[in-house]
């Protein structure tokens, strides 16, 4: 054998090493272009065949052919390993640990002021009212004038609310522009129009909703906050039923225990007037710092419906009459779970939303 048959040795040696050392198919295809293409090392030694003696041709390009396919045999089984382990790694990072602990959900709640309104319409579906809902973009005609409330009146300022207005019809100074009479509503009254004009007697409508007002917002004032009305509009309702409507609703609030009383009370859409009060709930009517000393807490107000409402909502007065009270839920929420600063309601502090989760 001539030195060509060492050569052939040392170069599958030398191969088998490199291809081990591979890493990556890449790497391998470089390796096999490297000893087996037209130009490779093996390539090479086949060309010096030419030159050893014609006797020992034969075994020597055996032996080179033999080479070959042990050569190419090595890669194909370097490559399904190194495809082998690529898929272990990729198995390794895409393994799920089913023992690791899940990530909590975190699951929204209703805010306690809506809490508080669903509560009331439960107690009041049971006396047979339904929700209506009218639209928190009104016009004056509808916030104000329906409801006996006319242009100038001075009953206007307690209810002044947020004017919509073209961009750049307000002057400088000026506080109230020139609009087509559409504002935010001032309270949810207007709906009880609405509502008027729309059904057919005997009405009995709970209007819950969001308002708004001029304000400035303090502890106990927002620019908005809800209303919950009702209204009634019957043949021979009276003034009777309203407060023995009222003082079920209040025992169905606050217990069978709680006292309540009417005091004379102005609204322009009702007459007469009325303000229920109850017990107050801190001292239990001796007097404290909740109640301003009085024993009570005003928790509505109320009233017959105003002739002029009645005929606005196209009703005759002499035919029917109605009564109808509204009640503050962010007060009512603020008495039952002593909060003492409605801001906070819109405040999106989670840390204070986060403590009426329970159970809702
Ligand atoms: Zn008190």
């Amino acid at each position: 054998m001539s030195d060509i048959g060492a050569d052939l040795d040392a170069l599958s040696l030398a191969a088998r090493e490199r291809l081990a050392a591979a890493s990556s198919a890449e790497a391998v295809d470089a390796l096999r272009h490297h000893l087996l293409g037209r130009s490779g090392e093996l390539t090479a030694l086949l060309k010096q065949l030419g030159s050893v003696p014609a006797e020992e041709r034969p075994a020597l390009g055996q032996r080179a052919n033999e080479v070959r396919g042990e050569l190419e045999s090595a890669i194909g089984v370097r490559l399904s390993q190194l495809q082998a382990g690529d898929l272990e790694a990729r198995l390794a990072d895409e393994a799920i640990d089913m023992s690791a602990p899940g990530r909590p959900l975190r699951a929204g709640h209703l805010h306690p002021v809506l809490t508080t309104m669903r509560d009331l319409r439960e107690i009041f579906h049971a006396y047979g009212f339904e929700v209506f809902e009218g639209p928190e973009v009104e016009t004056e005609e509808y916030n104000f004038e329906l409801l006996n409330i006319p242009p100038d009146h001075p009953a206007r300022d307690l209810w002044d609310t947020l004017y919509v207005a073209e961009p750049g019809s307000i002057e400088a100074g000026e506080s109230r522009p020139a609009t087509d009479g559409t504002i935010l509503r001032a309270h949810t009254s207007p709906t009880q129009i609405r509502a008027m004009r729309a059904l057919d007697p005997p009405i009995r409508v709970l209007t819950p909703g969001r308002c708004f007002r001029y304000e400035a917002v303090d502890a106990s004032h927002g620019f908005e906050f809800f209303q919950i009305e009702g209204l009634v509009v019957d043949r021979d309702t009276s003034l009777a039923d309203l407060k023995g409507m009222l003082e079920e609703v209040a025992r169905a609030l606050y217990g069978r225990d709680v006292r309540t009383r009417f005091r004379p009370g102005y609204y322009p859409f009702t007459e007469p007037s009325v303000a229920f009060d109850i017990g107050c709930l801190v001292c239990g009517g001796e007097g404290c710092p909740a109640c301003k000393r009085s024993g009570w807490m005003t928790i509505l107000g109320a009233g017959m419906v105003h002739p002029t409402v009645l005929r606005n909502g196209g009703f005759d007065p002499d035919e029917y009459q109605g009564y109808a009270f509204g009640m503050g839920p962010d007060r009512m929420t603020m008495l039952r779970h002593g909060i003492g600063d409605i801001r906070l309601f819109f405040s999106a502090d989670l840390r204070f939303l986060g403590q009426f989760s329970e159970g809702r």
